[in-house]
């Protein structure tokens, strides 16, 4: 019989792998604490709506990705395909809407896409939101943000902050006037899919993969020159920030990101390959967003990094070292003790002890000897009568009587 196997996409996070997941998220968590951002975790199950009111139709998340399914109760519910739509609804949901928000979260998101390195349909995500301000700062915040994190990760050096301004949401609609007029012209040299979206979202063949729509999108109008007074000056002074904080940028044209709900500032940090799964971290300025799902008109700028994609940039990983401390009794009756013991320690978060219940006493030392364990504390018989317990030292070899009420301070202190 076959064995039984994961979703497609999908995999199980264990050894190695789960602790570099843990040791991203929890940089990731300390640094945005120390930033003022609060965590936030939403659902894994939303309302469709949540998604298809704010992403767009056209999107590529919308149109193919999600994972979508009526329940038996009739409702129309979504495995959440990512987090910025969610946090917008949780601000409505929770009568945020007066204060600014600064969120953190992270957790899997879901897209039914075909799996490949560093694309898969169960991924996982850390992101930011800071909703409430229209301050071109609190986009120098979460992009600086981002590269404090990127740095810590010490991955910065191996990828480039490229950034757009999509601009407001009137230079945007002049903009996507005059590009649709301008692959009409060109309708003929378009690939199928781009034809496709020329109604829908022209802005979108901007980043087409075709490499067809490359050569002529070379040839459309710049989106800068439709930016409007108020959209030039935003675009102009995060650049300037970004300058004096010595931040490198690149600006991309044709970076647009493909959900309907951006505006503004466009940014991703991506990797020199030519991959289509290049993009670390992305994010950008969401003006309509909450309006959109029936909120107050609040805006908001964010990014959300691949934990999966971040992991592939990771070179160095340090195991956090345990000193491993085998425990065990030379008698049954004892073992139950032996958890009592083990259940009153508060140690350093250096030492992890290994319970060993089962087998002889050869047996129980040979597997401390197969862990690598710094020593042994056994239980015996005569000892535990005179409240003591034996420790055995495998660096020396060396062996001693320790009181059962100083175990504690041993462990912490002199091992
Ligand atoms: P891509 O162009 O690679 O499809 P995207 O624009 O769909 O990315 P976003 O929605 O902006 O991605 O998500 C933010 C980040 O989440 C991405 O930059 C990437 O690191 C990660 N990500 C997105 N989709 C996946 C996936 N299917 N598997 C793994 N990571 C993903
Ligand atoms: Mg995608």
């Amino acid at each position: 019989m076959q064995k039984v196997r994961t979703v497609k996409g999908t995999k199980d996070l264990l050894g190695k792998e789960i602790l570099i997941h843990n040791f991203i998220t929890s940089k990731f968590e300390r640094l945005c604490k120390g930033m003022n951002f609060q965590q936030i975790t939403t659902p894994i199950l939303e309302n469709s709506e949540i998604f298809t009111r704010s992403l767009g139709l056209s999107s590529d998340i919308v149109s193919k990705e999600m994972y979508n399914f009526i329940d038996q109760g009739n409702d129309n519910l979504v495995l959440r395909p990512e987090g910025t739509a969610a946090i917008a609804r949780a601000i409505i949901t929770n009568s945020l809407e007066q204060d600014l928000n600064k969120f953190f979260y992270f957790g899997p998101m879901f897209r039914r896409e075909r799996p490949q390195s560093g694309r898969s349909r169960q991924f996982h995500q850390v992101g930011v939101e800071y909703i409430g301000s229209k301050n071109h700062l609190s986009d120098v915040e979460v992009i600086l943000l981002a590269e404090q994190f990127l740095k810590d990760l010490k991955i910065r050096k191996k990828l480039i902050l490229e950034i757009n301004s999509l601009g407001n949401e009137q230079s945007r609609h002049n903009y996507n006037l005059n590009l649709k007029k301008f692959f009409e012209k060109n309708l003929s040299k378009l690939s199928d899919i781009s034809k496709k979206r020329l109604n829908k979202n022209p802005l979108r063949i901007l980043d087409s993969k075709e490499k067809k729509d490359q050569d002529i999108v070379q040839s459309a109008p710049n989106i800068i020159d439709y930016l409007d007074e108020e959209s030039k000056l935003f675009f102009e002074e995060l650049l300037k920030s970004l300058d004096k904080l010595k931040i490198d940028y690149k600006i991309n044209r044709f970076l647009v990101r493909g959900l309907d709900y951006y505006n503004h500032t466009a940014f991703e940090y991506i990797t020199n390959d030519k991959k289509s799964q290049n993009t670390v971290l992305a994010g950008g300025r969401y003006n309509g967003l909450i309006k959109n799902l029936g909120g107050k008109d609040l805006s908001g700028v964010g990014w959300a990094a691949g934990i999966e994609r971040i992991q592939i940039q990771l070179e160095k990983f340090e195991e956090t070292k345990f000193k491993k401390v085998c425990i065990f009794s030379t008698n049954r009756k004892l073992d139950v003790e032996v958890l009592k013991m083990i259940s009153n320690l508060k140690l350093n978060d250096t030492i992890q002890l290994n319970f060993v219940n089962d087998g002889s006493l050869k047996k129980k030392f040979a597997k401390a000897n197969k862990i690598g364990a710094y020593g042994c504390l056994i239980f015996g018989e005569d000892e535990w009568k005179s409240k003591q317990v034996i420790w055995k030292d495998f660096n020396s070899g060396n062996q001693k009587l320790i009181n059962l009420q100083k175990v504690n301070e041993f462990l912490n202190k002199d091992i």
